[in-house]
């Protein structure tokens, strides 16, 4: 048979189009590696080798020949079906296809060995042809409609379905030509050639509906990712504010309202509470919330960590929500679903094993939470986490602080406070004399002959017993006029506002409960006095000058006797120019009149 030239033409131009159009998708597919369709590429060759072939038809005829001819068909026809379905996210059946394509060759090898007629064969390669263009039509449009994607599928339904009916009426038409050779004798120099051509225009659609299917899938991944970046660039956003909302606040009772108002206004979340774990881990305890009813508040400010989904979370450090209906029936669902809440999340609060507290968030829609929205939380939970830590670290260390600067002005034997404390303590008091225009009075106290004791009962018993005096004072004395250990065995009390007898007095309240206190000390009941000088000065003398009076007035009591209270309430003049320098005792002895009283001692 030959074909007319302007038909040859036809098939020429139509198989170089194939070419060109099958060059071009190689190209691109193998540039971008693109799904790794392989398959698009393989159909493509094969329907390129098999125009090539089709085009000798004429004039080369053997049974191999045709045979392979056939099994390329099979070949391009399944590969074109088979991208079809991959590129809509679908799974081919690819072993029934085999089966069927194996089926309908061997078929078509067995028709040829027995020498057949090639009707027949044509017939059994055509069904199977059909069938499996006819199942990817099915197919194509099962996962089109999943995969929501329209035109390109579309084109490849009406195409597969075009292609199947082609080639079962060529089967038929074939089967009828064996069975009535003379009726169609007219015509069959045609058909060859129309199937070429009608082979050629399945093939260009089904490339063209493929590659819009391929755009559809790229515009809607690229869409998404437009969309996941907006979505990044936004949850960054609130990282950010929550970090600006926070970063500025170190006590726990200003960070505590920040976050909770941060998260209500940017989250929009219907209720929520913000639990704070104690140093040990052991209990979780309930430090702020927003849109709780009372019975909430109450049921959920000290969780139990062993059975609570809150201790939960605590625990395996991870965030969890949970729709309300899926809660056990109890008081804790009934109150959550009073507040009309339907899904409640629990995120913890910093990094697995530093996990500071628990945040409870409660949405009355159940929609609003989504796994972006769980992720985002669970970035905040330990962006948060990080500063309550930090605020947390900030209360320690202030603690720490302020331990350091007790130890710093405590004498670590009695417990008084030292020597340095004392002094800042009399330099306050002669501010506020000052200010206040009253005199101010210094109490030094000594163990008498302590020496002695010391020699007689050993070191050891005498640091009991300076303990002990110690403890005295502490008792006898009001805690604001700060008594101190001055030095060995030297006690110092600063009284502020001080009137003339009552330092006086109390020096003498002092005294006489020491000589009367008895300590047991490894069997023996031991005792001391002490002597105690008493300085009544304005403040205008200073420091250094008020403790010179009452160590001289100690002094006095000393020589006098011991065991005595010895006032002194010397007049203090502005020092001339010339007469003095500063710290040292005024030179006019008028000033002086060191001893104003000798208060008598108790009997
Ligand atoms: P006086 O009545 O004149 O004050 O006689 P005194 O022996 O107490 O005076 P002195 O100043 O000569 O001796 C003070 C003694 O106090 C010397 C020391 O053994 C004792 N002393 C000072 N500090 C401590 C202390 O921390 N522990 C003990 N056990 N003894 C101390
Ligand atoms: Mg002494
Ligand atoms: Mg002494």
């Amino acid at each position: 048979m030959n074909y007319p030239l302007d038909m040859a033409t036809i098939l020429v131009v139509g198989l170089s189009c194939l070419l060109v159009f099958s060059l071009a998708i190689f190209v691109v597919l193998r540039r971008r590696n693109l799904f790794q369709l392989h398959s698009w590429n393989i159909a493509n060759a094969a329907g390129a080798l098999l125009f090539c072939l089709g085009l000798l038809g004429p004039y080369v005829q053997h049974d191999f020949l045709s045979f392979f001819r056939n099994c390329l068909g099979m070949l391009a026809y399944a590969g074109f079906v088979y991208t079809a379905i991959i590129l809509l996210g679908g799974r081919p059946p690819v072993r029934r296809w085999a089966a069927i394509s194996g089926a309908a060759l061997a078929g078509f090898a067995l028709l040829t060995a027995f020498s057949a007629g090639s009707g027949l064969r044509v017939l059994v390669t055509s069904i199977a042809v059909a069938l499996i263009f006819a199942e990817g039509a099915w197919q194509v449009r099962k996962y089109a409609r999943r995969s929501r994607i329209s035109i390109g599928p579309q084109v490849i339904v009406a195409v597969f379905a075009a292609a199947s009916t082609f080639f079962l009426a060529r089967g038929l038409y074939h089967a009828y030509e064996w069975a009535n050779p003379a009726l169609v004798d007219g015509i069959s120099g045609l058909v060859d050639p129309l199937s070429l051509l009608i082979i050629v225009i399945i093939f260009m659609t089904s490339d063209f509906g493929l590659l819009m299917i391929l755009m559809a899938g790229l515009e809607r991944e690229v869409t998404s990712k437009v969309l996941e970046i907006g979505g990044s660039r936004n949850k960054l956003q609130i990282l950010y504010n929550a970090f600006a909302e926070t970063v500025g606040a170190v006590e726990l009772d200003a960070l505590v309202p920040r976050i909770l108002d941060f998260i209500q206004s940017t989250l929009r979340v219907d209720a929520l509470s913000l639990l704070i774990a104690d140093a040990e881990g052991t209990s979780l305890t309930l430090v702020g919330h927003r849109g709780m009813s009372d019975r909430a508040i109450h049921l959920i400010s000290n969780p139990d960590l062993d059975s609570s989904l809150t201790g939960r979370v605590f625990r395996e450090a991870k965030a969890q929500f949970v729709p309300l209906a899926s809660y056990p029936p109890g008081e804790y669902r009934e109150v959550m679903e009073a507040m009309g809440i339907a899904t409640l999340g629990n995120i913890p609060l910093g990094e697995p094993g530093h996990i500071v507290g628990i945040l409870t968030i409660g949405f009355k829609d159940a929609a609003a939470v989504d796994s972006d929205l769980v992720a985002l939380l669970e970035s905040l939970g330990l962006q948060m986490g990080a500063v309550i830590r930090a605020a947390n670290l900030h209360v320690e260390l202030d603690r720490t602080n302020a331990r350091l600067k007790e130890l710093a002005s405590t004498d670590a034997l009695t417990g008084l406070a030292n020597r340095r404390a004392a002094l800042a303590a009399l330099d306050r008091e002669i501010s506020r004399a000052r200010r206040d225009g009253t005199r101010i009075a210094v109490l030094i106290a000594d163990i008498d002959h302590f020496k002695r004791f010391n020699d007689l009962h050993g070191h050891e018993c005498g640091d009991y017993v300076l303990a002990q005096t110690a403890g005295v004072f502490a008792e006898t004395v009001r805690k604001s006029d700060l008594p101190s250990r001055w030095g060995g065995e030297e006690f110092l009390v600063v009284l502020g506002d001080a009137e003339d007898k009552g330092s006086g007095m109390l020096g003498e309240r002092i005294r006489s409960r020491i000589e009367e206190a008895r300590w047991e000390y490894e069997g023996k009941s031991l005792s001391v006095t002490i002597t105690v000088g008493v300085a009544l000065c304005p403040p205008e003398a200073g420091a250094d000058w008020i403790i010179s009076q009452a160590d001289e007035a100690l002094y006095r009591g000393k020589a006098s006797g011991r065991n005595r209270v010895c006032l002194s309430m010397p007049e203090f003049t502005p020092l001339r120019a010339g007469s003095f320098r500063a710290g040292e005792t005024p030179a006019d002895p008028a000033a002086k009149d060191p001893v104003a009283d000798l208060l008598p001692l108790a009997d």
